[in-house]
């Protein structure tokens, strides 16, 4: 089987590991902070809190900002569940803006349109989170220009997207937003197994998530309410969380991250390869906009189903059955069982529905090699009855 994503480790990365284990500290020790500072460095962002997923990162980020009971928390539907369910955690209220048909991000027209009549109706919301879908950044310019005039905080869900840039910066640097999330699962662009990372420009935010991620406890005797009663002493501030990353985590991550440039630019070097080998396919291949340079974590095509004589679903099972692991990013999240009780219909994205009945992700991680992709082009002209 061909994956679609698929990790890269090598012996660096092993022994970087190996390393901690035989060290004095496999949690909090110097690799934490030493891979939160290599990474917000790379970015050009002033803080940035590594924790055990990006869906806890997400946790954290909305609660920083105040989401809560009565606020609501806007998104895209197209994007994995954790970019949503994050404000439900806080106990807010998830509403959706439909996605670009172009870019499948976002859409900025669709959101101005939404958050107009939010305006008129007195329900912004307090947060809206963005999500860099494939690693291709969203009109962060547009974005924000946006949130500022209506006062809503913005969230970068960039698990996709950390190695890419928008309009010639690292996402993460946080010019056009509150906080940004990278996700380090192993399908992702690099990987700590499990992990995710919280950036922001803003020292207050920071202080909180970094509070939030260790129970709510805080050992600064500045801080605390009163005189620590011994060395011993630390007090509990917040309702906090075990969030935090491990050292063997972090090295890993350290270690990756030292190929990220190596490892985006290959991605890109396949995705060129993809646009001429599908060039003269009934397919739609992923669309660049111009501010923007992709993470490229996902190559995503859509099918011209009016040109075609097979199903989209024929497509996908005839790929799997030919050992191509073909995906799906995503199902649309308004339409998930659980979503469907706060009265969503699946047409109330009408862009989102239709980007989910033609989408498929093709394999795209760095290790895939030239044969691969021709295997994964040819099985995919088989699967289209070409
Ligand atoms: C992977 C992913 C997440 C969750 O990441 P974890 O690190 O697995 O928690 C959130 N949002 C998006 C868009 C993702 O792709």
């Amino acid at each position: 089987m061909i994956p679609y994503g698929k990790q890269d480790i090598r012996q660096s990365d092993i022994d970087a590991v190996v390393d901690v284990l035989t060290s004095d500290f496999l949690t909090q020790g110097p690799k934490v902070p030493g891979f939160e500072s290599a990474v917000a460095q790379k970015v050009g962002a002033k803080h940035a809190l590594a924790v055990n997923s990006a869906t806890s990162a997400l946790h954290i980020a909305c609660l920083a900002l105040d989401l809560g009971e009565g606020d609501w928390l806007w998104t895209t539907p197209v994007t994995f569940v954790a970019s949503a369910n994050c404000g439900l955690y806080c106990g807010a209220k998830v509403d959706f803006v439909d996605i670009d048909p172009k870019t499948y991000n976002i859409g900025v027209d669709s959101l101005r349109e939404k958050l107009e009549k939010a305006a008129k109706e007195n329900c912004l919301p307090k947060a809206l989170v963005v999500v860099h879908l494939c690693g291709q950044p969203c009109e962060m310019l547009a974005i924000k220009a946006l949130a500022d005039k209506y006062d809503v905080k913005v969230i970068e869900d960039a698990s996709h997207a950390i190695g890419g840039k928008y309009q010639g910066e690292y996402i993460g640097n946080g010019r056009y937003s509150d906080i940004t999330v990278f996700s380090f699962h192993p399908v992702k662009i690099i990987t700590t197994a499990e992990g995710g990372m919280a950036l922001t420009n803003c020292d207050e935010l920071a202080n909180k998530m970094n509070v939030l991620r260790s129970h709510g406890i805080i050992r600064d005797p500045e801080r605390m309410t009163h005189e620590p009663d011994g060395p011993w002493y630390y007090q509990q501030v917040h309702l906090g969380f075990n969030y935090r990353m491990t050292e063997l985590q972090a090295a890993l991550g350290l270690s990756q991250l030292e190929r990220l440039d190596e490892y985006v630019a290959k991605r890109h070097t396949l995705a060129k390869r993809y646009d001429e080998l599908l060039k003269d396919l009934p397919v739609t291949c992923p669309e660049q906009h111009a501010d923007t340079y992709s993470g490229l974590h996902l190559y995503v095509i859509r099918l011209k189903l009016n040109e075609l004589a097979v199903s989209h679903k024929a497509v996908f099972e005839s790929l799997r059955a030919q050992d191509i692991g073909v995906n799906l990013h995503y199902i649309p999240v308004h339409t998930q069982p659980y979503y469907k009780k706060f009265g969503f219909k699946a047409d109330d994205f009408p862009e989102a529905m239709s980007y989910y009945r033609e989408a498929i992700s093709l394999p795209m991680y760095p290790n895939l090699t030239v044969s691969e992709q021709s295997e994964v082009v040819s099985a995919l002209k088989a699967a289209l009855s070409l």
